[in-house]
């Protein structure tokens, strides 16, 4: 499909509308993307038409929820291009999955005097875990920091990987400084030394195409609602080896085999992780924003986003007294930023006024801010949706707030 932003944008209904009389300027996509109209039929459709809980059920709606869903998770398989389709989990987003696998793995095999590595630049999503396991399991947490332009300083990891490190947990993409990391070097690093590597990839499937067999990790998690899909549906991606070994995280319904009061055996992957009745509605409309993204092609969605981050860059330092923080040679379309020190909450007000819509505060990544010594920052991300129109009036608005103060 060439890609046509007028008629890319029809897909978002959403989009055309104003906000404090001006036309709408949405630039929180890394918070999370607005939905095409074909996900949102597809979830009218298993709402309105078809509705009945899955694997349960041998009358024809439940049967089309079952198929529909199954489907959705081989959509998911080839979109991540895992090497078997039991190695997809849905769960309810990235942070539901890093605490799976924090709680599940760590149980067996994080113990006393252990290690886990994470980096500075992480989402609270993917330190909170790992904490909360290393408090249960007396374990430590070591952190690989990086630079100010916002690359990982790789060589430090070396030095903190050791026979006690037990796993490393990285993001692709950085939610704050945009930056894309050297996940496959630190996956080969690591498994030089036979660590398993999970990566938090919801900043980069809806950026990057990504291929868990050649980057050979262990683990990689997402968020469907930012890929243009629904909220409260996400994946865990795991190696088959890995999620044979590991002990079940939530007990009930679908993950068992056969439960009498002396014993319970547990069902196959991927039902063994897939606890009660899921989100089967936001599962199915995930594997639609699948199809549509791969129709728009990552490839061009990629191009048009880093189109706007230069030009948005270029004309945010013509403004002059602007800090970006996170100038790594390889990002995405993310940009954190302060100008002429005004508060972020003021600025995100403003802007709103203006009817442009960023993410102000500290992010979910308090060390992110402590590394930069700011209490808060300005987040403008963009998606292929928008448009050099758009970044014009964001920089308008920013020389009118800037007049204001
Ligand atoms: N990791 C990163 C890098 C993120 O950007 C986010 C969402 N901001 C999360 C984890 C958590 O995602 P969710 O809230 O969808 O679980």
């Amino acid at each position: 499909m060439s890609f046509n932003l007028q008629e890319i944008r029809k897909d978002f209904p959403i989009l055309d509308q104003s906000v404090n009389g001006r036309p709408w300027v949405y630039f929180d996509n890394a918070a999370t993307a607005q939905r095409p109209r074909v996900v949102i039929e597809k979830m009218d459709e298993f709402s309105l038409l078809t509705n009945a809980n899955i694997h349960r059920g041998t009358h024809a709606h439940a049967i089309r929820t079952t198929e529909a869903y199954e489907a959705s998770r081989d959509r998911v398989k080839e979109f991540l291009h895992a090497e078997n389709r039991e190695e997809i989990i849905f769960t309810s987003g990235t942070t539901a999955s890093i605490n799976l696998v924090a709680r599940s793995f760590s149980e067996k095999f994080l113990a006393e005097g252990d290690e886990i590595i994470v980096t500075e630049m992480e989402h609270h999503a993917n330190i909170v875990p790992w904490q909360m396991a290393c408090a249960r399991q007396k374990a430590h947490l070591r952190v690989i920091p990086f630079s100010d332009a916002g690359d990982l300083q790789l060589e430090l990891l070396e030095g903190l990987l050791s026979s006690r490190t037990k796993l490393i947990a990285v993001a692709h993409v950085s939610n704050t400084l945009g930056t894309i990391n050297p996940v496959k070097e630190i996956i080969a690093k690591a498994h030089e030394q036979g660590i398993p590597v999970l990566i938090d990839g919801a900043q980069s499937v809806p950026h990057l195409a990504v291929d868990v067999q050649d980057l050979d990790c262990d683990f990689y998690v997402f968020s469907g609602h930012k890929i243009y899909g629904p909220t409260g549906i996400g994946v865990l991606y795991g190696k088959k080896v890995w999620l044979e070994a590991m002990p079940p995280f939530l007990g009930g319904g679908e993950m068992i085999d056969r439960v009498t009061f002396e014993k319970t055996t547990y069902n196959e992957l991927p039902h063994k992780f897939e606890a009660g009745t899921p989100h089967y509605v936001g599962a199915i409309a995930l594997g639609t924003a699948i199809d549509y993204l791969n129709r728009i092609g990552l490839e061009a969605a990629a191009k048009q986003e880093h189109e706007l981050l230069v030009y948005a860059t270029q004309r945010m330092k013509e403004l002059g007294n602007v800090r970006i923080f996170g100038e790594s040679a390889n990002k995405t379309g993310v940009i954190c930023f302060e100008i002429d020190e005004i508060h972020p909450f003021d600025l995100g007000t403003l802007l709103d006024q203006l009817g442009i819509a960023v993410r102000t505060g500290r992010l979910c990544a308090d060390p992110v801010m402590d590394h930069f010594g700011v209490s808060a920052m300005t987040r403008a991300s963009f998606s292929f949706y928008n448009s050099r129109e758009e970044v014009d009036q964001f920089i308008s608005a920013l020389k009118r707030i800037r007049s204001m103060f």
